[in-house]
């Protein structure tokens, strides 16, 4: 007896040595990056198993490529281009992911009154960035009228959407990169990730806390230039940030950009950038766009009204502002 555990004992010793060794040598951040949803996706993450880690990756890069098939606009093949084109005649079954990112948009857009509307497209669908094209003013007035989330009838329960004006469009731009960060972390941690970064474009997600990679956010001191007052550590959290510096086009002295006033169907001088933090990523998404058109005033208050989420706002002077919450944190 006292022999067998004698032996035992080695071998538990030696197995854990092994394991010890092998996950030192093999535990390592893996990363990845592609071009999909009009932007840069990418992953980086941490993994004891390269092999879990990169198939985790391959995972992810597919989801977000299913979802960018799934709701680019642009794309005549996709859902929402479909929805597009039939939806203001009948009623439309459609995919559980819309259904949930739509519903979540039209949340935002009770909550906003209507400064965060995916039927922005309306208009939005004339404007070409690239090219530097605005519509005219006339075009504005007439397709302006097809902007109002109200108009927009989703039943969760069938599936279906259907648009109560016939030249309604809508896009998902301000949330779908959200949504997707947001599918990539559950798989991530489906497959027992627990330390990862994803991101598409401005909408990131931090999964866990990143050790040596921490990413950090300073909050500025309020007179003492490139000073900060404190560096928030980011961890378990979403930030996304909208700019009129993404896209856009300066036509007689004004900045055309992406992010739209519904009100005006004309690009929005609300803020120059908008920062959001918030546990979901479909949230901070949505809210920095929100948040970007309701410009300081309104958009601190809604802010500030929710809680577990924070902003960061740089106004149209160019100044910082930052919400109560953060305040308070980085007392
Ligand atoms: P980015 O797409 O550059 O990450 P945002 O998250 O701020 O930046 O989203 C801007 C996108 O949101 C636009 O490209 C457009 O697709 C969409 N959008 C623009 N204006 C609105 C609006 N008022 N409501 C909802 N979505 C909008
Ligand atoms: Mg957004």
């Amino acid at each position: 007896m006292k022999h067998r555990g004698h032996k035992n004992r080695i071998f538990l010793l030696f197995s854990l040595s092994v394991f010890f060794y092998s996950s030192a040598l093999q535990a390592e951040w893996h990363s990845a990056d592609k071009t999909l949803m009009g932007t840069q996706v990418s992953v980086e993450l941490w993994s004891d198993d390269p092999d879990v880690g990169l198939d985790a990756i391959d995972a992810v890069l597919d989801e977000v490529e299913r979802l960018d098939l799934m709701m680019n606009p642009w794309n005549a093949a996709s859902e929402l281009a479909r929805i597009n084109r039939e939806a203001g005649k009948h009623p439309v079954t459609t995919t559980p992911e819309i259904v949930e990112v739509v519903e979540r948009a039209l949340h935002y857009s009770r909550l906003s009154d209507g400064a965060f509307d995916i039927s922005f497209a309306s208009v939005g669908q004339y404007y070409e960035y690239r090219e530097g094209k605005a519509p005219n003013a006339s075009q504005v007035a007439l397709s302006k009228q097809d902007i109002d989330f109200r108009a927009i009838r989703l039943n969760t329960n069938t599936r279906s959407i259907f648009f109560k004006k016939p030249g309604l469009q809508i896009d998902l731009g301000g949330i779908a990169k959200g949504y997707a960060v947001d599918r990539a972390v559950s798989i991530l941690r489906s497959a027992g990730i627990t330390s990862a970064v994803v991101a598409a474009g401005g909408d990131t997600r931090i999964l866990g806390d990143l050790g040596e990679r921490s990413r950090t956010i300073g909050i500025r001191h309020p007179r003492k230039k490139d000073e900060f007052v404190v560096m928030i550590p980011l961890e378990n959290t979403a930030i996304s940030t909208s700019g009129d510096y993404e896209r856009f086009f300066i036509k007689d002295g004004v900045r055309v950009h992406h992010i739209l006033d519904p009100d005006t169907g004309r690009s929005s001088a609300g803020a120059q950038s908008v920062s959001v933090l918030s546990p979901l990523a479909i949230d901070s998404d949505a809210l920095s766009t929100t948040t970007f058109v309701l410009g300081l005033e309104r958009g601190l208050a809604l802010i500030n009204s929710l809680s577990g989420v924070d902003a960061i706002i740089i106004d149209g002077e160019g100044k910082l502002h930052y919400s109560d919450e953060l305040l308070l944190k980085s007392r």
